[in-house]
């Protein structure tokens, strides 16, 4: 059984399997970094969770740039001399150029191959392009399929609007007990790719429904948002609520089947990097820890230096580092419940950290306090030298995640180590 099979056969109620058939709901929409697609987007998200939806105009100036015209496209053809389509918007809207501007044009094959994109070196596949800040048209194809096509005139066809409207984001904030914010961003604006953009918006709206539904110490927001523009667009309108952020993640190529990487953010020490490290580490799964680099998705605007969040990102496979990327291979096949499942488990241990992480003073620091005395030697295996670690490394300085680290030990044997602790009356929590 192929894995596209499986994946159908496995979809139910485990978080990797609704977010699967998630992505599959999602996939045939024709989604933009503006237009209906985005809204469609956003009210199937909206049965998972109350997102609200916010609608920005065009022409809106956020810093340095400008909410563009709104896209919509109804359909776009191309049609050989003899009249029958060879490139056909219904069958994939990857076959057009994002942002394309209306076009109806009979011309010669050598005047239209220079609005027609292929990958040579993958014949089968058809690329995805955009043109979003420079007016302009084009279709994209299967190398194949262009090699095929004969001399003669051919009639390019774009029913496509280019006008003012707005732009389209999803929010969604869950109040904690704690002000502190965590930032969960994902961006929406890809069309029919599953990886880069749907398994990010699919595993975030499976996490955020999962949050919602239990109590919190702290509070999250979860955006879903068309790259770039949108994380701009969102930052411009909330400068001065930035400030909460304490915590936050980009998800994105978080289906595929290789090893999950975590990209620390600017800041390189923040809460949100350590937290990823200590659950990676204690989670045994295959991982890489990569530094900050002002490329990538929507931590390049987070993390600009004018803002500087702790705000880190999360996928498996980097961007571009895999031949499906921005090419229709990018399917239903290049992504897997089992994939999701993990990425989705990973982040609930992240927050299970987060939640968790605090610092703590020791309330008997001058030598050792007698812990049989307190019954407190008895637990399960570990636990002693836990409880050590715990009231040595609580002066103040030191959070239970950098305990965790110092001493190998796993974050929940610590966590339960200083509620011990806190509960004899040995210990007590700051700030
Ligand atoms: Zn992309």
């Amino acid at each position: 059984m192929d894995r596209l099979a499986r994946n159908k056969r496995l979809e139910g109620d485990t978080p990797g399997r609704e977010a699967y058939a998630l992505v599959r709901e999602l996939y045939p929409i024709c989604r933009s970094i503006t237009g209906d697609g985005l809204r469609q987007t956003m009210e199937i998200l909206r049965r998972y969770v109350p997102l609200e939806v916010h609608e920005v105009p065009s022409g809106t100036r956020v810093f340095d740039w400008t909410v563009p015209a709104e896209w919509n496209i109804r359909d776009a053809w191309v049609k050989d001399p003899q009249g029958r389509k060879v490139v056909d918007f219904a069958e994939s809207n990857l076959h057009v150029v994002s942002y394309s501007e209306p076009v109806r044009k009979v011309m010669p094959l050598e005047q239209l191959r220079s609005h027609l994109f292929t990958l040579p070196e993958r014949p089968d596949w058809i690329p995805y392009k955009t043109s979003y800040y420079q007016r302009g048209w084009g279709f994209c194809m299967r190398h194949r399929d262009l090699l095929a096509l004969q001399d003669g005139d051919y009639e390019a066809f774009i029913d496509s609007r280019l006008e003012s409207g707005s732009l389209t984001y999803g929010e969604l904030y869950l109040r904690g007990a704690e002000e502190t914010e965590v930032l969960v961003s994902a961006h929406a604006c890809h069309p029919s790719l599953c990886n880069d953009n749907l398994s990010g918006v699919s595993v975030a709206a499976l996490l955020a429904r999962r949050l919602a539904a239990a109590p919190r110490r702290l509070s999250y927001r979860f955006l879903f948002i068309p790259g770039t523009i949108g994380a701009i667009t969102w930052l411009a309108r909330n400068e001065d609520r930035v400030g909460r952020i304490g915590h936050g993640v980009v998800l994105s190529g978080v289906g595929d089947a290789g090893a999950l990487t975590y990209k620390r953010s600017r800041r390189g020490g923040a809460d949100i990097d350590r937290a990823f490290a200590q659950v990676l580490r204690e989670s045994g799964r295959p991982h890489q820890l990569v530094d900050f680099d002002p490329y990538g998705y929507d931590e390049r605007q987070y993390c600009s230096p004018g803002f500087d969040l702790p705000v880190g990102s999360l996928s498996r496979t980097p961007h571009g580092r895999y031949p499906e990327y921005h090419t229709s291979a990018d399917d239903l096949d290049f992504v897997s419940a089992e994939s999701l499942e993990e990425s989705f488990q990973t982040l609930v241990e992240v927050v299970e950290v987060l939640e968790g992480n605090r610092t703590y003073g020791n309330l008997n620091p001058k030598c050792e306090p007698q812990l049989g005395r307190r019954g407190l030697y008895k637990g399960p295996g570990g636990a002693e030298l836990a409880l050590l670690w715990v009231l040595n490394q609580s002066d103040g300085a030191h959070d239970l995640l950098d305990i965790a680290g110092k001493s190998g030990l796993g974050f929940g044997q610590v966590r339960q180590a200083a509620e011990r602790l806190v509960e004899a009356g040995l210990l007590r929590p700051l700030g």
